[in-house]
């Protein structure tokens, strides 16, 4: 039996109409993940063993420089760089011809790795998965929930992409279908009333529609950015 710790905060997004239910959720996992890592984790070895391996990402660099304790994030920074500058080290090897083009992109391979990692990503992704798993299962389990995710302002992107994902976890056959059906018939509606309203927006700059009504055209724009990507 899977835990659903997650279905509180989701109805409670869903309640509070705040558009997407998930970008609501990642944006409190998130602050969590940080806060985590900034917390006394940082001082565990084994904590400090796996973020001076995968190092953070820019955003999340950008949190914790954000987050007011730069001796927190210093400490953090200190062994990372240190083991950063072995690895790197490591690479520098010498050589004729094809031994130096080969070093060279052993060293971008290598930079690639360390840009790519980010410990609070790695533990904020599988958190984010399972809230998304857990949302399936509510659709599932409780009418009252599927009602009222219809009639909500729907889900972004990325996290339409990320339930549909998490779906294959949760159901299978027909009602997989079902829910599918559910969220792409959603967006279709959502996106096809979005596509209108911002359409409306570009016509209003029309001399001939200056004194036309707005109609729901106002806050087409942040809508559709919120549409597209998450929080
Ligand atoms: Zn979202
Ligand atoms: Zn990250």
């Amino acid at each position: 039996m899977k835990e659903r710790i997650y279905s509180i905060p989701l109805t409670d997004a869903l309640n509070a109409d705040c558009g997407c239910v998930m970008c609501a959720l990642e944006e409190k996992l998130e602050n969590d993940a940080v806060e985590y890592f900034m917390g006394a984790s940082k001082m565990e070895p084994e904590i400090r063993i796996m973020t001076n391996k995968k190092g953070f990402c820019r955003r999340h660099l950008h949190m914790m420089e954000a987050a007011g304790s730069p001796l927190g994030l210093a400490l953090m920074l200190d062994t990372h760089l240190e083991e950063l500058r072995a690895r790197l080290e490591k690479k520098g090897g010498r050589g004729g011809l094809f031994a130096a083009k080969k070093n060279a992109e052993a060293i971008c391979a290598e930079l690639e790795k360390i840009i790519d990692g980010c410990a609070v990503c790695d533990k904020l992704n599988g958190h984010v998965f399972d809230a998304a798993a857990n949302l399936v299962y509510l659709w599932d389990k409780e009418p009252d929930f599927r009602e009222k995710l219809g009639n909500s302002r729907g889900l972004c992107l990325p996290h339409t992409l990320l339930v549909l994902r998490a779906a294959g976890t949760e159901l299978s056959g027909k009602r997989l279908d079902e829910f599918v059906d559910f969220i792409v018939t959603a967006q279709s509606e959502g996106l096809e009333e979005l596509n209108g309203d911002v359409n409306w927006f570009t016509r209003k700059f029309d001399f001939n529609n200056r004194d036309a009504d707005w109609k729901n055209s106002k806050d087409a724009v942040p809508r559709a950015v919120n549409k597209l990507v998450k929080f």
